[in-house]
């Protein structure tokens, strides 16, 4: 772009870090250690009732947004599919952009991909089903109507990547009554201020700041 005559192909490499951050101890000192994280090892806990829990590998990555580097706005999923699953039956949207990102997991190509995966965008007459068999992106705009999700065929492990920017991870849901909902789920952490208690997404550590 422009006139610029500037290259980063020929810029020589830099000196030696002259600051590392090596232990626990350095992180709680640093300016910056609170926006480094290490990923714990997840184990999936949802499965609709009577469906078999194999249908992905375990353990499984999560990022779940601010609760765990403060400030974020950004929930990810990491999650291989080796069966077929219907993953999310009920319909909703989110008050933030969502893009679900579908690759083959036989790494290191991930265009290895054979699956077939149906995914609906919008709502009643307006509802759309496409269906994924290669890799591919989707981006659902805040406030679109979308799912159901159903993994039909995975005849190679597939590698799913759920990303929301919202710092946890909710949706808004229709009730049968005509009302809405929004609920929130932040997944099987433990809650960050009680280590007894399981995280129930109250959102206490979303005010937190990386800053602070
Ligand atoms: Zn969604």
């Amino acid at each position: 772009m422009g006139e610029s005559k500037f290259d980063l192909r020929k810029i020589p490499k830099p000196e030696e870090p002259k600051n590392y951050i090596l232990t626990d101890a350095a992180r709680a000192n640093s300016r910056f250690g609170k926006l480094v994280f290490a990923l714990p090892q997840e184990r999936n806990e949802i499965a609709a009732e009577g469906d078999p829990e194999d249908f992905v590998v375990k353990p499984q990555a999560y990022f779940r947004g601010a609760s765990q580097i403060p400030g974020a706005e950004f929930n990810q999923s990491f999650q291989i599919f080796v069966k077929p699953f219907f993953l999310d039956r009920v319909q909703h949207r989110h008050i933030k952009d969502e893009y679900l990102i579908f690759l083959g997991a036989s790494f290191p190509n991930v265009f290895d991909f054979d699956a077939k995966i149906e995914f609906t965008i919008g709502k009643g007459d307006e509802a759309e089903t496409y269906l994924i068999t290669q890799p591919t992106v989707v981006r659902v705009p805040a406030g679109v109507y979308h799912c159901p999700l159903n993994f039909k065929e995975v005849n190679k492990p597939v590698l799913f990547l759920a990303t929301l920017f919202t710092p946890m991870f909710g949706g808004i849901y229709d009730l049968p009554d005509g009302t809405t909902k929004e609920l929130y789920y932040n997944g099987p952490m433990q809650c960050k201020y009680n280590k007894e208690k399981k995280c129930d997404s109250c959102g206490k550590c979303l005010q937190e700041r990386w800053d602070a």
